[in-house]
């Protein structure tokens, strides 16, 4: 890792961007924890919990996030029309409408009507395409100057720095930092220590600009095809402006923003602010129809110039984005940034190692690969599929799957050799993943590598220790040396359950009947927290059998081993449909597996019926007590009496990030509650592990960086009421907090097992 500077301040993220991603990796988490760690996560982490609040009082959010998808959906699908439609509502409106093909068309369009009018300062409102195009260095190189008039950009421009968020351009600078900032780059005495001080002197520099001003830029949020409105949210009011100042107004926007009509502005007005700051509505929002009346009054040293307005839409990949059978998802994208406040990696290193070009972010591999090359994506590697930004996308964009499809088109990328074809073939990876490198068929295959570990567990768990054993580990598969292997155990899940069986079980007699899912996680790695969820539910009166373990696909999917995941998808669904058919739900202990059931079988399996009734019918087995026991009237607390756990009461309880995507977390609280245990909940949205995420050694360091939350909660509620028995539901949870911790953690169902046994 790279040695910091005296003044770690002294990097800039733009010395970052230039080097490899591996290094501005690197360098961007030592950053984020040395100088920027307050700044990033604290801004990220108060949009988030803002979001949360503000969704909470849409009353139709879930309808309205629906509106919002079909509005987007349909008009990406009529987008050659509408942008016809457009051009004669732009030039009946007395403006003029370019449809630029590239980013240098939209630059040389722009330069020549800027100097046709013989501009020489720009003002810019916060514009993301612009940056796509590289708009400012074209103009500053033909000697025009662009004053960013966003407070954000401003700060970034006088630092020289990218952008590091969507929203927030800025979000990384601390109040403190700008102070510095400022007072190095102005020769000023003004004391600069509060926002407000900050906010004022800007706003001078800034005001003067605006008088100054020859031509003003803006993008644009939507742009209405049947009148050529446009829609523009801001929070300062320079936007407003921008576009009511200098004579001249240029919006520029990407096509996807085009909207059939004004009245579909609704949606977005009300989703935009609350999916990116938490607000119920932004400071100002802006329906215009441009070109604007000229203002009653001409500025000091300007002549009474009539008003002109040209709005260039910009192509540079987006048509062929459009016709892509993935990637044309990310066309709905509203920019709100709700993915990157919501995604745990995000809020620890920011857009600059967490981001591209321009696009950062989850979203952002797809943009930079539509609008750029997919070779600049390769950020994109830092989404664990997660998916807590799935349900919090107000366009409910499945960007986990975009990023895999990403990751699948970077594998085949990848040069084949015979050592992968061969280890392929034994791990059983798909003849089109086989060329994927080393590492990735080696995550991808955990089940052969399961399977193996419990026949031979002695052997396999004494030789995963030797040191030896650990270097060629790390070199060749790249297993950080740092993490500690799981032990595998001796005997699986399906072994346990046949030996239970032989005993004689009674049979359960609530209706209907469950299959628990073997799950390979579980059975080839904790199979004695699958046992103890089998006895919860058959302490209930469930009548539970055990289906044979095969692979599910996400160990492949999480690895862009899409073939392999599809070809395990299609074989469970097979097996599975018999107990579905009898009438059986599906139980399945491990939650990354369950959301695989729920909502990433639609990506891999065309029989649209078999996706349903997987979706429908399955369940985490705690959920399924708690809606049991909800349903029937059990008792719980007398079912499953806390003060008979041989743990104790008082307990910590993290819920896995796919559980909480599942909606199938907060039942755990409720049922723990009322067997009478004292519960206090973590409140981060992922531990940092996910599955392979955290034992890859690119990766390790970011892992423990972004664990470091869920460790503190824990500290802090030690500390509050004493000591707290740690329980979660996933399997790299309770890895993760084991290393974190070093402490014992357990499934919620063996601490439910453990009321039974006295
Ligand atoms: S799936 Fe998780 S890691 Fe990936 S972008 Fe979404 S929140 Fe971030
Ligand atoms: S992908 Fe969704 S959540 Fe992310 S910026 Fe776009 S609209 Fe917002």
């Amino acid at each position: 890792m790279a040695v910091l500077p005296a003044n770690p301040s002294d990097i800039t993220p733009r010395q970052v961007a230039n080097k490899s991603r591996k290094q501005a990796l690197a360098e961007a988490l030592r950053m984020t924890l040395d100088v920027q760690s307050a700044a990033i996560r604290h801004n990220t982490q108060t949009f988030n919990r803002n979001r949360y609040a503000a969704v909470a009082r849409i009353a139709d959010y879930d309808a309205m996030k629906d509106r919002a998808r079909a509005i987007k959906e349909k008009a990406i699908a009529d987008l050659p029309a509408l942008l016809q439609q457009l051009e004669a509502s732009v030039v009946a409106n007395g403006g003029h409408f370019f449809l630029a093909k590239t980013a240098a068309d939209a630059n040389s369009y722009i330069l020549d009507v800027l100097q046709r009018h013989q501009v020489k300062l720009v003002v810019k409102g916060k514009s993301i395409t612009s940056e796509e195009i590289r708009l400012n260095p074209t103009l500053e190189a033909a000697g025009i100057t662009v004053a960013e008039s966003d407070l954000a950009e401003f700060i970034l421009q006088v630092a020289d720095e990218q952008p590091s968020h969507n929203v927030a351009p800025a979000l990384h600078y601390s109040r403190e930092r700008i102070t510095a900032l400022f007072k190095r780059k102005f020769d000023t005495d003004l004391p600069l220590d509060t926002g407000e001080e900050l906010t004022r002197f800007a706003r001078e520099i800034l005001r003067q600009k605006f008088i100054a001003a020859d031509a003003g830029i803006t993008g644009a949020n939507l742009i209405a095809a049947d009148s050529g409105s446009l829609m523009l949210v801001e929070s300062e009011g320079n936007i407003r402006m921008t576009t009511t100042l200098p004579p001249v107004h240029i919006a520029i926007a990407g096509i996807e923003k085009v909207v059939p009509s004004r009245s579909d502005f609704q949606s977005f007005i009300e989703l935009l602010p609350a999916s990116a700051t938490g607000q119920q509505l932004t400071s100002y929002v802006s329906i215009l129809r441009p070109p604007l009346p000229a203002l009653p009054f001409v500025a000091p040293g300007k002549t009474e110039r009539p008003r002109e307005f040209h709005m260039v839409l910009i192509d540079n990949g987006r048509s062929a984005m459009r016709e892509d059978p993935v990637l044309h998802e990310a066309l709905y994208c509203i920019r709100c940034s709700a993915c990157l406040n919501v995604c745990a990696n995000f809020e620890t290193v920011g857009g600059h190692a967490f981001g591209g070009e321009t696009y950062s972010g989850g979203i952002g591999g797809s943009w930079e690969t539509g609008t750029g090359k997919l070779m600049n994506a390769r950020f994109s590697e830092l989404c664990t599929g997660c998916s807590r930004c799935v349900p919090n996308c107000p366009v409910r964009i499945d960007i986990p799957w975009l990023n895999q499809n990403l990751r699948q088109r970077m594998n085949q990328t990848q040069e084949n050799s015979t050592v992968k074809s061969i280890f392929g073939s034994l791990t059983g990876s798909a003849p089109q993943d086989k060329a994927v490198p080393l590492q990735k068929q080696f995550f991808g295959n955990y089940h052969t590598v399961g399977k193996w570990g419990t026949q031979f567990a002695v052997l396999a768990n004494g030789s995963t220790r030797l040191p030896m054993a650990r270097d060629v580990m790390e070199n060749v598969f790249g297993v950080d040396h740092r993490r500690e292997l799981p032990a595998f155990p001796r005997k699986t899940w399906e072994q346990l359950f046949r030996e239970e069986q032989q005993r004689g079980v009674k049979a359960g007699t609530i209706e209907p009947g469950v299959v628990m899912l073997a799950d390979t996680f579980t059975n080839y790695g904790s199979p004695e927290r699958g046992m103890a969820a089998l006895r919860v539910l058959r302490a209930i009166g469930v009548d539970v059998v055990l289906s044979p373990s095969v692979p599910d696909g996400r160990a492949a999917m999480s690895q862009g081993m899409i073939e392999t995941a599809r070809f395990q998808a299609r074989a469970m669904s097979k097996m599975l449909r018999p107990y579905l058919d009898s009438g059986r739900k599906v139980i399945v202990v491990e939650p990354s597996v369950l959301a695989m059931l729920r909502f990433d079988f639609k990506h891999l399996l065309d029989d649209e019926s078999a996706v349903a009734a997987l979706a429908a019918n399955s369940f985490e087995p705690l959920q399924a007590v708690w809606d049991i026991a909800t349903e029937t009237g059990l008792d719980v607390a007398k079912l499953f009496p806390a003060a008979k756990s041989r743990y104790g009461t008082k307990l910590f309880y993290h819920a896995h990030c796919q559980q909480k995507t599942c909606n199938a977390a907060s039942q755990t609280i409720e049922l723990l509650r009322a067997a009478g245990f004292d519960v206090v909940t973590s409140a981060v949205e992922c531990c940092g592990m996910a599955g392979s995420f955290g034992y890859k050694h690119d990766y390790y360091e970011l892992s423990m960086a972004v664990g470091e939350d869920l460790f503190a909660q824990v500290r802090l509620a030690d500390l509050e009421g004493g000591p707290r028995v740690l329980v979660a539901s996933g399997v790299s949870c309770h890895e993760q907090l084991t290393a974190g911790m070093g402490r014992a953690i357990l499934h919620p169902a063996e601490l439910l097992q453990s009321t039974l046994e006295g």
